[in-house]
């Protein structure tokens, strides 16, 4: 807190985690190092640095760019950009902090970092979006590498940006590697990795579902946000055999009780870049609400695939007395503090980010093991990987939880098992 007094978000972040380990504290002390613990909330590298770029009416615009290398202990540090204007230092620690427990609980040898930028990709033109994207590559280049960081996309960053940071990038090295994930399926991209956050995220509840005796079939689901990790996360738990009722953006939230059709929220978002509030125009049945969250809908599982804080105790009160029977979370700390232990209380199921939606960075790390093969797995092969990993890393999540004596609280279980693995290495590398 001395070091950090400003970084609100960041110390959301590091203040759950550590109330999971006091558990450590408890039942096996050994297992618990105040160095480790001091190193592990410590970035190992912060890179802040200016993006000029020119938009369309000739005139320069400055961004700030970041890059935080969290920590390398068990592999490359590995996390997204994000291109958002709300995006400052305490936010991006707090996604790398996130990140570095995520990635352990993957299995895969990934280290956490985090980076990106307070530039509003909305209501740029494409060519406004290349300058930016070249500007930024231009620092970034000289702090990643394939076996040193490598960026993949979050909020802003989707396929039109990983593509021109890339090309970026493989302008300067004179070099055409796996640098960064998420990439088009024509250069390197892996199949499924655009649906693999949101797919990973009913993986995960599927499996937290079985194991509480019931299943996503005739449930009723409420899903904020309509980008990336809302419309994969729609799509697969519809193919469960859900309804989902609700999607959202920052300006409001639509509702349909018919259950709402992805492919029109597909072609508003993916197509056109549009607004959410679109969709009613062509499916009367449905309403839109400004200014507003979908939490205060029935349903029987919420998945928050928006932003950080986007679940409040108002929002969670709300849920509750609708008979919520599980929270999952598909954005990076969507549910404040406040409103996870009301959930808890109350009985309701609740699956923290880091680990239920791992899928996205698992399914970069499968792009990485491809792009050092050479070679490209099928949708198939890669969806199954996808869903082994989310089985086993909510049994990790279920097993860790109850051998702490926390029997159903994942979070505490995706708190100490990702905590542990890194925390091991960290040791064994010495002080480093
Ligand atoms: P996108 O940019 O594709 O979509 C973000 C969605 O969230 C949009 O609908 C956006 O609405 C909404 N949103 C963003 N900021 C706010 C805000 N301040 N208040 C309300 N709504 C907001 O991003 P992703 O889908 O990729 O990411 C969503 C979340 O999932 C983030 O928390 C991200 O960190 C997390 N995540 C993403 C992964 C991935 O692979 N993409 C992997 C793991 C986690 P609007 O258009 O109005 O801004």
């Amino acid at each position: 807190k001395k070091r950090n007094p400003n970084d609100k978000e960041f110390l959301q972040a590091v203040e759950e985690v550590f109330e999971s380990l006091n558990i450590i504290a408890d039942v096996h002390p050994e297992e618990l190092d105040d160095d480790v613990l001091e190193r592990l909330v410590e970035p190992e590298r912060q890179i802040i640095f200016r993006v000029p770029w020119v938009d369309d009416n000739g005139k320069t615009q400055v961004n700030r760019g970041y890059r935080v290398e969290f920590n390398s202990a068990i592999g490359p540090y590995k996390g997204g950009l994000r291109f958002h204007p709300s995006v400052n230092i305490s936010i991006i620690k707090f996604l790398g902090f996130e990140q570095v427990l995520k990635n352990s609980l993957t299995t895969l040898p990934m280290g956490g970092g985090k980076g990106g930028s307070d530039f509003d990709p909305k209501g740029k033109s494409d060519r406004e979006v290349m300058r930016f994207c070249q500007s930024f590559m231009s620092e970034l280049y000289r702090h990643i590498g394939p076996n040193t960081d490598v960026p993949a996309g979050d909020i802003g960053v989707g396929g039109r940006e990983v593509g021109y940071l890339f090309g970026q990038y493989k302008r300067l090295k004179n070099e055409y590697s796996g640098v960064l994930t998420g990439k088009g399926l024509t250069f390197g991209g892996s199949l499924i990795r655009t649906e693999a956050t949101g797919y990973g995220l009913c993986y995960f509840t599927q499996a937290l579902l079985k194991d509480n005796g019931t299943s996503f079939e005739g449930k009723t689901v409420t899903i904020s946000g309509s980008g990336n990790v809302a419309i994969y996360a729609c799509e697969k738990a519809t193919q469960l055999g859900a309804k989902v009722v609700t999607m959202s953006d920052s300006n409001g939230f639509v509702y349909d009780p018919e259950g709402i059709d992805l492919d029109l929220v597909k072609d508003i978002k993916e197509v056109r870049r549009g607004r959410i509030k679109e969709y009613v125009e062509k499916r009367p049945n449905a309403t839109y609400t400004p200014n507003a969250r979908p939490w205060t809908v029935a349903c029987d599982i919420a998945l928050p695939c928006a932003t950080q804080n986007e679940l409040d105790l108002e929002d969670a009160k709300a849920l509750v007395a609708n008979k919520v029977f599980a929270v999952c979370e598909g954005a990076n700390m969507p549910t404040t503090p406040e409103a996870i232990h009301y959930l808890m209380k109350n009985g309701v199921f609740y699956a923290p980010g880091k680990a239920s939606n791992a899928g996205g960075v698992a399914c970069s790390g499968l792009e990485m093991s491809q792009n050092a093969q050479h070679l490209s797995w099928t949708a198939e092969e890669v969806d199954q990987k996808l869903e082994n990993i989310m089985v086993n890393i909510f049994e990790t999540c279920r097993d860790t939880a109850k051998e702490y004596g926390h029997e159903k609280e994942y979070v505490v279980g995706a708190n100490i098992a990702g905590f542990l693995k890194v925390a091991k290495a960290m040791k064994a590398q010495g002080t480093v």
